[in-house]
């Protein structure tokens, strides 16, 4: 149904695949809100068979992934995935800085004795290298969220593995135009989709993306079992967002550039976390791992945590929200989200998103001296 795809160059791929090809066909995958379809054909149950919407989806992210993948209901449902391919009593190695929902499932499971849970910091490649020998599942984000340290996915995914051990990736930060875990060695690639995949705040949807036929069918098994399957709509809307996605990240992060380099001059910031920037502590890492530096940016201002939260209620065009990747800017203090009480008290997170940059930089300026008074 779909056209060989093997080699156009990733941005092109990005528009091309994914599409109905019979003569007479709809241009885009049409939107099929279907549980049962007629038996004797591909699809009989979209539990367990899918749907032409998220094939389409998963035709997509699979081939920026350099591997097949298998969608979800959201970014957690892919990672849930994974972790439930554990056998009780396995170790699982995990950032020190990482998503809050991932090091809250990892939490849970460790409580009722699934698994037990070491923590390296991002930035400790020996102490990765060391976790592929020893851990069962070995759990990277990168960059991380919200410090956004980068790790050395080319070292850690080279390195040798106890047998059976997975190396997984979440690489929602670096989306799979920046970063390709999988070409580096990575067992599992994972993208919430809900972030810059959909690039629009408007659905919930994640994948995960592997180059090994037993973990792609083990996947699937556990979206079959555990019921976490993409909504037709979010698909269709998925199918729909990604088409921009080489522009989008283009725009936001020439402008996520332009603001860090600003905010390292601004009188109230005291540290601008932004793995362009020479002075970050992954930058040399960052250059080697990542095509592109991304649109997050993480800066502490001069104050107390009221006075970062003046800021973020300030701002006229920056929205004072919540996620990221998508093409409005958004920001919010992240020691106020629940679980994340340990970052610095004034560490405000910006997403920056396709608006003129210069009216984010006078939004952001205008926010934080006022907030500063
Ligand atoms: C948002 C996010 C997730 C979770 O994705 P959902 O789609 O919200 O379930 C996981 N990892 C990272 C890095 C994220 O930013």
């Amino acid at each position: 149904m779909h056209k060989d795809l093997s080699h156009p160059a990733r941005a092109t791929r990005l528009v091309s695949a994914g599409r109905p090809t019979e003569p007479g066909s709809a241009l885009n995958v049409p939107l099929v809100p279907a549980s049962n379809f007629i038996i004797g054909g591909k699809h009989e149950y979209a539990r367990d068979d899918g749907t032409p919407t998220w094939e389409a989806l998963e035709e997509i992210v699979g081939g920026l992934e350099s591997g097949q993948a298998v969608a979800f209901a959201s970014g957690m449902a892919a990672i849930a995935a994974v972790f439930d391919q554990l056998h009780t009593g396995s170790v699982v190695a995990l950032p020190d800085d990482c998503y809050q929902g991932v090091a809250g499932l990892a939490a849970a499971g460790a409580e009722r004795g699934r698994w037990r849970v070491q923590r390296i910091a991002v930035d400790d490649t020996a102490g990765w290298i060391a976790a592929c020998a020893t851990a069962d599942l070995v759990w990277l984000e990168s960059p991380s969220n919200p410090l956004l340290t980068v790790a050395d996915l080319q070292a850690i995914c080279a390195a040798p593995r106890k047998a059976g051990t997975f190396v997984a990736v979440d690489s929602t930060l670096a989306t799979p135009l920046n970063q390709r875990p999988l070409e580096m060695g990575a067992s599992v690639s994972i993208q919430s989709a809900t972030k810059f995949i959909g690039g629009h705040s408007d659905l919930l949807a994640g994948v995960a993306s592997t180059q090994h036929e037993t973990l792609l069918k083990a996947l699937r098994h556990a979206r079959e079992l555990m019921g976490a399957t993409p909504g037709t709509l979010e698909a269709f809307l998925a199918v729909r967002g990604v088409r921009t996605l080489a522009l989008r990240l283009e725009r936001a992060q020439q402008s996520a550039m332009t603001l860090a380099e600003r905010l390292v001059q601004h009188p109230q910031v005291t540290r601008v976390r932004y793995p362009g920037l020479p002075s970050h502590p992954t930058h040399a890492v960052a250059r080697r791992v990542l095509a592109g530096f991304g649109t997050l940016i993480s800066f502490d201002l001069r104050g107390d945590a009221a006075l970062a939260d003046r800021s973020c209620r300030n701002t006229r065009i920056i929205h004072h929200a919540t996620s990221f990747g998508a093409v409005e800017s958004t920001m919010e203090r992240r020691a106020a989200v629940p679980g994340q009480g340990h970052l610095p008290p004034t560490l405000l997170r910006l997403s920056v998103g396709i608006e003129d940059v210069e009216d984010l930089w006078r939004d952001l300026d205008q926010a934080i001296r006022a907030a500063a008074g």
